[in-house]
């Protein structure tokens, strides 16, 4: 019996034409195609004359279709999995179906292919050789905000998803942890209206009507940049956190907390105090 194959296969985030030769010829060869929704994909089947059989594979059945293609893998069928755009596994699903394949050692092949991050991040001119993926933040307050405030320090460029009629609440939330930053929004891409906003955080906050909230968008977050301090910056905060009453230790953790400075530094200035 030939080796089945879990094929996960990113489809176009707005232009058809960045579906890939081998992209189709994957989904006609397989037995079956999960996707996210089946009427929206059968669109794109369609224009591609692909035939395949179609079920559907989203977030909400996820768990109870494993069975299903673990089934039909194991009986030496290929399987594979669409989202509504860009790569399943990338803030869409496909990750469960994923690890129950690799546990019963059934090969998992992900095709490279569109996905909405790449191209705002490299178009955005801010740093690309690092950068920490962060898509859609958590939707209860806590953990949002305990998210954010561990990627606050990040030095790295940061990538958010985030739907349209939020945008201006995200962007007041992660002005509160993050302070002002540039960022760079990238508005409906490979669309005709794909635009960039490269702009700071302040800006859009000051002027929200210069975004138009239509869409879909990624955000692009600059890393925390490391400010040099001069002595005397840092004794002046010293200075400050001691005339609250605090002790000398807590003085010296607030101090390295706002500063990132290190403590052997900090130690040493406060020692002058
Ligand atoms: N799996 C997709 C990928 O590989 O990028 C992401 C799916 S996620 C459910 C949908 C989010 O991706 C949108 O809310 C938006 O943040 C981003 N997105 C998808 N298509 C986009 C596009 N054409 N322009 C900008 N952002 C897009």
């Amino acid at each position: 019996m030939k080796n089945s194959i879990l094929y996960i296969v990113p489809t176009p985030i707005g232009n058809l034409e960045d579906i890939t030769l081998r992209a189709i010829k994957v989904l006609k060869s397989v037995s079956i195609i999960g996707a996210e929704d089946t009427r929206n994909s059968g669109k794109l089947l369609k224009k591609f004359k692909i035939k395949t059989p179609m079920f559907s594979y989203h977030k909400f059945n996820e768990r109870s279709r494993v069975e299903k293609i673990l089934d039909k893998l194991k009986n030496g069928e290929d399987v594979a999995i669409i989202s509504d755009a860009g790569t399943p596994g990338i803030s869409d699903p496909a990750s469960i179906i994923i690890k129950a394949a690799i546990e019963i050692n059934i090969k998992v092949e992900t095709l490279p292919g569109a996905t909405a991050f790449i191209p705002a991040l490299v178009s955005s001119g801010l740093v690309s050789e690092r950068f920490y993926f962060a898509g859609f933040l958590p939707e209860k307050k806590s953990e949002k905000n305990n998210l954010l405030k561990e990627l606050k320090n990040i030095k790295d460029t940061i990538i958010f998803y985030e739907a349209p009629h939020r945008l201006i609440k995200f962007l007041s939330g992660l002005k509160k942890v993050f302070g002002n930053r540039k960022i760079v929004i990238a508005r409906e891409l490979s669309k005709l209206y794909e635009t960039y906003y490269r702009i700071t955080i302040d800006e859009v906050l000051t002027n929200p009507d210069m975004i138009i909230l239509k869409g879909e968008f990624v955000i692009i977050v600059e890393g925390a940049q490391e400010k040099e301090y001069s002595n005397a910056e840092l004794l002046e905060m010293l200075q400050a956190e001691l005339g609250k009453g605090k002790s000398k230790k807590d003085i010296i953790k607030k101090v390295m907390e706002k500063t990132s400075v290190s403590k052997n530094r900090i130690y040493y200035l406060a020692l002058k105090l």
